[in-house]
């Protein structure tokens, strides 16, 4: 039987530990007893730097049940890096890990589905949202274009998949492999390879608490998405500074032509336009051009993703 690894990563999640942790209890209780998971399994929740008394509750929690784990971030370091902490620290104890939200928003009863896939050989499985019922209009619509963006870019994602997903030790160690200090697991986890599959879910509301992801960090990891792994837009600008210097060729052969038949007029409209564009086209192309530069600056500096403070477990008590 294999020993399966539930990984949760925390940030001021008190409202909701209490009924996460039972929950999750109770699921890997039962999956034990029906003799589908080794005994050896665990629940790993990962404080990534809370402010509120998150980490107390951890720490409460794996005191009073050996089921529970807790790992504790010397600080804040955003979701994808306290998951790759968590990941990163029990792939060496487990066979597979299963890593999830804190907020219960991704049906946990999918977590049959993925160990029955694994066991079947499979050493990726993906959780995807059949339905979005539960998100706003506008998370909706601006998730399905934003797939649709990275699509366009280029880049390998998975359809309405979050980071809920179950990935086998060897596949962990390969996650490991990727040096990036850029993160975004959604991208880089099709890279891997190996058999995979999808599991279908849908996905409810946060019971309690509000959304750790305001808009500007949306944004920041929306832009993350396509800037770690597509060099499409930089080679956008240079067509289309390519196909503005060919044209400018031809508008000065207009201009001498117009010139020297006597037919100059005061064009301050088109002049005083042509200086906006073009200015306003270098800005942007210096812009993501620095956005890329800003990314090769990050990862020459190789720094370590995350510092573990504490690896609680309880196991040799
Ligand atoms: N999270 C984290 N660090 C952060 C922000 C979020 O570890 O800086 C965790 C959070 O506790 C939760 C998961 O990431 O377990 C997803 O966050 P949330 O549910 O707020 O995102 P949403 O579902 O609204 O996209
Ligand atoms: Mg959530």
């Amino acid at each position: 039987m294999s020993i399966i690894y539930i990984v949760v990563p925390c940030y001021n999640e008190e409202q909701v530990l209490p009924e996460t942790s039972s929950v999750l209890k109770k699921k890997l209780r039962t999956l034990i007893a029906d003799n589908k998971i080794s005994d050896k399994s665990r629940i790993v929740f990962v404080n990534d730097g809370s402010g509120d008394s998150t980490w107390s509750l951890i720490e409460q929690l794996a005191s009073e049940d050996n089921i529970f784990q807790g790992i504790k971030l010397s600080r804040n370091k955003g979701h994808q890096n306290a998951l790759l902490a968590g990941l990163m620290t029990v792939k060496d104890h487990c066979d597979a890990a299963i890593s999830m939200d804190a907020d219960l928003q991704d049906d946990i009863n999918a977590i049959d589905e993925m160990i029955e896939k694994f066991e079947g050989g499979c050493d990726i499985v993906y959780g995807v949202r059949s339905e979005r019922k539960t998100d706003t209009f506008f998370k909706k619509s601006t998730a399905q274009a934003y797939y649709k963006l990275l699509a366009l870019m280029g880049v390998d994602i998975v359809y309405n998949h979050a980071d809920y997903r179950l990935m086998s030790r060897r596949a962990l160690g390969d996650l490991e492999q990727f040096r990036e200090v850029n993160l975004f697991l959604r991208g880089i986890v099709p890279m891997i390879g190996y058999k995979t599959d999808t599991v279908y879910y849908e996905r409810h509301e946060r019971f309690a608490g509000e959304s750790k992801y305001p808009l500007k960090k949306m944004l920041a990891f929306a832009m993350e998405g396509i800037t770690s792994f597509s060099v499409k837009p930089i080679r956008f600008i240079t067509s289309a500074g390519f196909i503005l210097f060919v044209l400018s060729i031809l508008m000065l052969i207009y201009f001498l032509v117009r010139h020297f038949t006597g037919h100059t007029v005061a064009g301050w409209t088109s002049l005083a336009f042509s200086v906006w564009a073009i200015g306003g086209l270098q800005l942007l192309a210096i812009g993501i051009v620095g956005e890329y530069i800003g990314k090769i600056y990050m990862e020459t500096k190789a720094r370590p993703k995350y510092i573990i403070e504490k690896y609680l477990h309880n196991d040799d008590k």
